[in-house]
């Protein structure tokens, strides 16, 4: 392992249960590998159902004494979580980069916009305000409280442990719930590193507990047991789907954050320095292995010789290799599945028309490397239309008309983001009101802000996390109705 850390005690590798390390005797463990190598970075304890249920338990039994701690006091540590991570954040990115794959320069920035939703719900803590109704009766007086929900579970993906365990994690601790999570199999080791620091920060055991594990027996008793009240997901639709149905059993609220299939618009007007920029930015971040990625990018005919090959040149510059090294900003991809599934996109749009401009196969560093890609002349029929390519594979489709432009980005079921450019204030307002999303950039193709509500419209999700709606998914409402008020003597 090539990693150094100075503050070796990060890279934990064993359950996180009731504020205690656990590696219960016999238990496998199953290999954690750093994608650019395939060198083994650390051996996780592999959790089953059983450790699901105890770090239920463990929640659950520590569930009164966190919510009925001041709110001033969960955000104190919530703050210093914030800034543990801060202090720590070239130990965390050389972790990330280690299990993820994606340049260090990315896992800093990651790693800085998963520690700020430790410090904006460190604020929204102290804000869960309630209501007083006026009253339909003279001797009632009526109102309305919220109150943390319970015990919530998380399950994350893989491809931003450190930002998308903070965004689930810091709105859930502030509200005053407690939280089991199982991160992605892929990358445990982020979530074990924020529980050690989380740990440091000062939370009370069983507030935060992982467990690394599978799908079938972690995930799903998270899914199902009745003592979890509140359920949030990042990651596939396929899976949110399931797990919407297993959560329906005992009635949680869920959260789900799904797939998406972004497209791009570049208009005519657009100044085509940003265009490329901001498509480069939801393109080709993480190597196209973001929810909120671009996956089609329809270029009006007037403008779009130019962009193809101005977008072709810079990526075709782009540097790639082994995330840790310098000027690297491709690395690779998170496994060879993903690497085929880039391959079938390419060649399915070749068989019906397309045509490569740059890249289009795999790269010449083997293993998981893909060539960054752009192909022209793609039309719905391809599956890159269709599904998520999440690699970096950036196909153009051209177009003629505002209209049209429109209803061909709103024809599919998913709804997650969208981005368009353009320099006409009108069509700014017309083309940002009738895209069916729930995040929509607007000349730029990076919008992500913990201050801001993320999350998705149709088959892309249910809920909001971030912003002052981010909260809210950890709370109960609940109407207080008193009566038997006499008048003033
Ligand atoms: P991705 O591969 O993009 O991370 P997935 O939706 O496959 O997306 O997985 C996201 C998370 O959901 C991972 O932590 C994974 O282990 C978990 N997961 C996958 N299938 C299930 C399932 N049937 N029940 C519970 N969790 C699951």
């Amino acid at each position: 392992m090539s990693m150094t850390l100075t503050d070796p005690t990060l890279l934990r590798a064993d359950l996180h249960i009731d504020g205690q390390w656990l590696a219960p005797a016999g238990r496998p463990r199953f290999a954690v590998t750093d994608p650019a190598t395939g060198a083994v970075v650390a051996d996780v304890v592999k959790g089953n159902a059983d450790d699901a249920r105890a770090a239920i338990a463990a929640a659950d039994a520590a569930l009164p004494a966190w919510r009925a701690r001041p709110a001033k006091e969960r955000s104190q540590i919530l703050r210093r979580w914030h800034d543990l991570i801060m202090a720590n954040l070239e130990d965390l990115a050389q972790l990330l980069t280690a299990e993820q794959g994606k340049p260090i320069a990315e896992a800093r920035g990651e790693i800085a916009y998963g520690a700020a939703f430790y410090d904006w719900f460190a604020d929204e803590a102290r804000r869960i305000y309630g209501d007083v109704i006026p009253s339909y009766a003279a001797d009632r007086r009526l109102f309305a409280i919220r109150q943390p929900i319970g015990v919530c579970a998380a399950i994350t993906p893989w491809n931003f442990p450190m930002a998308m365990i903070p965004r689930k994690a810091a709105p859930a601790l502030a509200a005053g719930c407690t939280m089991v999570l199982k991160p992605a199999s892929a990358t445990p080791l982020s979530a074990l590193a924020l529980a050690e620091l989380g740990a440091r920060a000062g939370l009370p055991a069983g507030v935060f507990n992982v467990v690394p594990g599978g799908a079938a027996e972690v995930g799903d008793v998270l899914a199902t047991h009745p003592t979890v009240r509140k359920l949030t997901f990042t990651g596939s639709t396929e899976v949110g789907r399931t797990l919407m149905a297993r959560a329906s059993a005992t009635i949680k609220k869920v959260s789900l954050e799904l797939g998406g299939n972004a497209p791009v618009i570049v208009f005519d007007d657009a100044d085509l320095d940003a265009a490329i920029a901001g498509t480069i930015a939801t393109k080709f971040r993480n190597m196209g292995q973001t929810c909120v990625c671009a996956n089609r990018i329809y270029v009006q005919a007037g403008i779009h010789d130019r962009f193809v090959a101005a977008l072709a040149a810079a990526v075709a510059a782009m540097k790639v290799g082994n995330g840790v090294d310098d000027g690297v900003n491709q690395g690779p991809l998170i496994d060879m599945a993903a690497v085929e599934k880039c391959e079938a996109h390419v060649s399915d749009a070749l068989a019906k028309g397309a045509r490569i401009v740059t890249g289009g196969a795999r790269h010449a560093l083997g293993g998981s490397y893909f060539a960054p890609t752009v192909l022209a002349d793609a039309t719905e029929d391809m599956l890159i239309a269709a599904e998520e390519t999440f690699g970096p594979v950036a196909p153009v489709f051209k177009f003629a008309t505002e209209a049209e432009a429109v209803e061909r980005a709103n024809a599919t079921e998913y709804g997650l983001a969208a981005y368009f450019f353009t320099t006409d204030a009108a069509r700014i307002w017309r083309v940002g009101e009738a895209l069916e999303y729930g995040i929509i950039g607007i000349n730029t193709g990076a919008t992500s802000y913990e201050g801001a509500p993320f999350g998705g419209w149709k088959e892309s999700g249910i809920g909001r996390e971030g912003g002052r709606t981010g909260i809210e998914e950890f709370l109960e409402t609940k109407y207080l109705c008193m009566a038997g008020i006499a008048p003033l003597a």
